[in-house]
Formats: C-alpha cells, structure tokens, sequence
C-alpha cells in the first residue's frame, strides 16, 4: 500500500535523538512523521548525564520547567585508583555554568523520553507511529520511499514517502546502510555489564560518579537521581557474560558496596562500548543523527549528548531548505562541522577509557606512578570549535556563545526569536544601519538584541557585533556595517 502525502521529513527511530528532532522541526511547522519499530521507549540502563549545552537546547525547545524537577546537578567525577589514589576529577557542576545552566546534570533517561515524547503533542503538524519498522529505503529525484511494516499485523506493509529523512534509527541503523559509506573505527570495542538498583534504605554511598580504576575489575559508579544508583562494570577475561546477569551473581559484584536487602535490582544489561563514526552522514535525500552516525564509550557521558548537538545543528538548515530560504547543500555543512566536533569527544573518552580499563597490573601500577607524581589531573568540559561549515571560519567563529542573564534577568535566548539568527550588540547605537548590513540581515531573517549584558563577551571576541545562528553557535563577527554587508551569506546556502 503506498501513501500519497510526502511529508517534509521523515524521522527513523524515536529515541532521544529522533525526539529533540522532532520537537524542533515540529516548532518550525515541518510536516513531520516519526516511526519507531518500538510500541514505546527502549526500556534500557542507558544516558544519565548530560551537560548544559544540551539543557540550553530543550530550554529552546520549552522544555526546561518541565525536566528541572528531575534532574540533580552533578556532584562531580572521579578516576581513583586501586589505592583510592585521585588521577582525574571533573569537579562538582558549577550551578550556574556559561549556558546559563548547571554544567552537567544527572538524569534518569526514561524522564527524559517521556517529556520529549509529551512534548511532541504540542504540534498538528508532528505524526508519531510506534510499532511501525523500516524495512527498506528508495531514493528518488524529489522524494524518498520508506517500505515500512506493523510490528503488529505481519505481511502489511507499507510505503511512506517524505522530502527529507533523518535515520536516527540507532547503532544497527538501516538508514547508515542505504547511505552506505563505511564505517570508521576508531579502535574500541570492549564488554561491559550494566546494573540499575533502586535502594529500599539508607546507604552511605559517593555522591560524585567514581570511576574505580582497578586493574582486577573496572567498575563505574553514578549516583543517578532519587534512590537511583548505577554501577558499569567491566566484563573481564574469564568471564562468562551471560551467567554474569543472574541475580546472585549481580549482587556477588556489588557487595563491596551494597546488600540485597539495601536495594532492589532494576534493569542489567551488557553491552559493547564502540568507538565509531560513520565516514557519510548525508546522501542526497537521507541523513544521520545519534547513534547511526557515531558511538562513544560513556565514560564522558556524551553519546547522547552528541546526537541532541546533532539535531539542533540540523533542525534549522532542514527547515530553512524545506521553507525555501535556503540552498540544499546548506546540509553539506552539518556533516562538516558535526563531524570533527564529535570526534573530539570521542577521542577524550577513549583516553579515559585507556586509564580505567587498563586490567595488566604492570600498566596500571606505571599509570599511579604517573599520577602520584604528576598530581590529578582535571577533566574540563569539551566545548570544540564546529569544522567548517555556515560560518565565516575566522578565529571565533564556530564556538558556542554563553547565554548570560540580561540586564532584565532574563537568560540570552528567551530574549531572543526562538530558531532564528540573532545580530547581538552591546548598545543599541552600535547596531549596524547601512542598506547593505539590512539586507544581509533581512536574508537570514535575524532578529537584532542590543544589551549592556554582552559588553564584556563581545570585547572578549574583538568584536562590536556577534551574529548567532539559531542553533546559539557564532555564525560571523563584526566591527562594522560594511563587515556586516560582507558576511559571505551565499556561501552558506542563502541568497545574496
Ligand atoms: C551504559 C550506557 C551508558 C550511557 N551513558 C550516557 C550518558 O551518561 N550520557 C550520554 O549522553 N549518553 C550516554 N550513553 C549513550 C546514549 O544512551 C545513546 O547515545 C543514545 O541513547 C542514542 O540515542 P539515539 O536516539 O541516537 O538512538 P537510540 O536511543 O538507539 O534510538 C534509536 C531508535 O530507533 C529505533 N529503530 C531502529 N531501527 C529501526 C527501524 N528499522 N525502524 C524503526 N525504528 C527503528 C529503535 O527502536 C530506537 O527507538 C550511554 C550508553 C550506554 C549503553
């Protein structure tokens, strides 16, 4: 059975990823259909840290009020030794960090799928179908088919068909085969054993997450949020995986720091932790978000994160080709500067992941020399330059701006038009007036927000005038109307 309406996008996968997609094409009046194969969210031990570029990013999307409630700040990180020796610390969030919120957050993941999922009902023009799974996909000239079928009612499929679709379909991804670039590898591939408890009693456990760095069993454990505690323990040489997941031998594992009777079990999983980008993330009409273009072992806490960057950095160039303000190969450009971003991210968790998961006691023992001379070493929070793509490339382009609190109290983007681009000035005298700078700015549709709370940032740029694309990255920088007038727009993918 083939359908006659061509949706503008359509999303493969509803996870975190295909959600924050959703909800900001939804805000841009896309017409939006999301499937996912599953009837609701995956019920695995998954995310639960993100930092505060990411809650800036549901702020945006007017999620904020709603996940405050359950999220904790982060009290920290710790890599100890098998001494308690500390090599590294990511110290306590600062509560009110550059992006105008705590720098990392504890969160429980369902939560966190659950608002994304309510928040899509703010939208006729999002259609959600659970249990619906992509079976196969045919580019043509102006549209994409997506054969899809019922996990429900066998043998009836379906043809949906859509402008545009995004494969947020996850590490297993249908949408990465089609595109069929291969995949890179960047080396890492080890098992690991996850443990969800809830605690029925007090127990005096750490506050910061600890990364146990003991060469005889690597071990992570989170604080979640509530009565809710993690431990990631690494599968080791010897074991046999499947027999690990048996109660008795869960809680064999956990007794150094929990009983039975202190806790219940939640949810255990193994997993492989990989480090992977996919070498293509856009092939004429299909693209990548999450997991499907890249997997980071968690020991930053970033693979979601990186896939909610992914879509704030794609949502608004897919609105603006699909509205017809700009050119199609502004999309180009979201592989571009995604890509080297990610991949920062990924090469520091890999380095973490060499200093816990060493298990040869002779490398672990040279490791604690290293630290106890060298001292701890702090872990800061990564915030890349993006690759090139739509923004002039000159030093201080690229970056993600702060979002101070301005002179009413207000934080930076609420004062802003919600997925536009935004001429920031310190005093409205300085706004640029001459025809040329209008013009530059009528074509990018930008509002314009002069205020006192932006001297010290722009003086700290060189700059009179900072321009923000909708996704908060600094798109150019100025000191003049004539510079304004010669922002190279076109070359982004906007007319002239
Ligand atoms: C133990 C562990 C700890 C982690 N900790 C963190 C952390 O603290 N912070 C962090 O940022 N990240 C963390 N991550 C990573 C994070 O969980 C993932 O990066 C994130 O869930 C990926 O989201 P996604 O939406 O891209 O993909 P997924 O969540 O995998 O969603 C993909 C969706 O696509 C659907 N799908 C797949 N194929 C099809 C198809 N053919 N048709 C229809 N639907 C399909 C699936 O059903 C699924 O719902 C952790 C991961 C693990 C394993």
């Amino acid at each position: 059975m083939s359908c006659d309406r061509v949706h503008d996008v359509l999303i493969i996968g509803l996870g975190p990823t295909g959600a924050t997609l959703a909800n900001l094409l939804g805000a841009k009046g896309l017409d939006t259909l999301v499937i996912d194969r599953e009837p609701g969210f995956l019920e695995l031990p998954r995310a639960v840290h993100y930092d505060g570029e990411v809650m800036r990013v549901f702020q945006n999307m007017g999620l904020a009020a709603a996940l405050e409630p359950h999220l904790r700040p982060s009290s920290g990180m710790q890599y100890v030794n098998a001494q308690g020796l500390l090599m590294l610390e990511r110290k306590p969030a600062a509560i009110k960090g550059p992006q105008g919120w705590a720098t990392n957050y504890l969160f429980h993941q369902p939560d966190l799928e659950d608002a994304l999922r309510r928040a899509l009902d703010r939208f006729g023009c999002v259609e959600v179908r659970n249990s619906l799974e992509a079976l196969d996909i045919t580019q043509h000239a102006d549209e994409v088919a997506v054969r899809v079928r019922s996990m429900h009612a066998a043998g009836t499929d379906e043809v949906l068909r859509a402008r545009w679709v995004v494969g947020c379909d996850g590490a297993r991804s249908i949408v990465r085969e089609v595109i069929s670039g291969p995949l890179h590898d960047l080396g890492l591939h080890q098992e690991w054993l996850v443990v969800d408890v809830e605690l029925t009693s007090e127990v005096a456990l750490p506050q910061p997450t600890v990364q146990y760095c003991n060469p005889a069993r690597p071990t992570t454990f989170v604080n979640v949020t509530g009565r809710r505690r993690r431990w990631e323990i690494m599968v080791m040489p010897g074991d046999d995986p499947q027999t690990l997941l048996e109660p008795a031998n869960l809680w064999a594992l956990l007794a150094p720091w929990i009983r039975p009777d202190q806790a219940k079990l939640v949810r255990s999983a193994l997993y492989t932790f990989h480090s992977l980008i996919a070498s293509r993330w856009r092939a004429g009409r299909l693209l990548l978000a999450g997991d499907s273009a890249h997997q980071t072992p968690p020991f930053l806490g970033q693979g979601m994160c990186a896939g909610i960057r992914d879509a704030a950095n794609l949502a608004w160039k897919l609105a603006a080709v699909v509205h017809g303000e700009a050119a199609e190969f502004i999309l180009d450009s979201y592989e571009s500067e995604r890509l080297p971003h990610v991949r920062e991210f990924i090469d520091t968790a890999m380095r973490l992941g060499e200093i816990i998961q060493t298990t040869d006691p002779a490398i672990a023992a040279l490791r604690d020399r290293r630290f106890t001379r060298e001292g701890t070493t702090e872990i800061v929070n990564l915030s890349p330059t993006l690759g090139r793509g739509a923004h002039t490339g000159q030093a201080l382009t690229g970056i993600l701006a702060p979002q101070p609190r301005l002179a009413d109290g207000r934080l930076l983007d609420d004062a802003l038009v919600a997925d536009r681009f935004a001429l920031l000035t310190s005093a409205p005298e300085s706004l640029p007036a001459s025809p040329d700078a209008r013009t530059v700015l009528e074509r990018l549709k930008a509002c314009q927000l002069s205020d006192p709370a932006l001297g010290g940032w722009l003086e700290s740029l060189g700059a009179q005038h900072a321009l923000l694309r909708p996704d908060r990255y600094v798109a150019a920088l100025a000191n003049s109307a004539a510079e304004v007038a010669s922002w190279p727009i076109t070359s982004w993918g906007f007319s002239s």
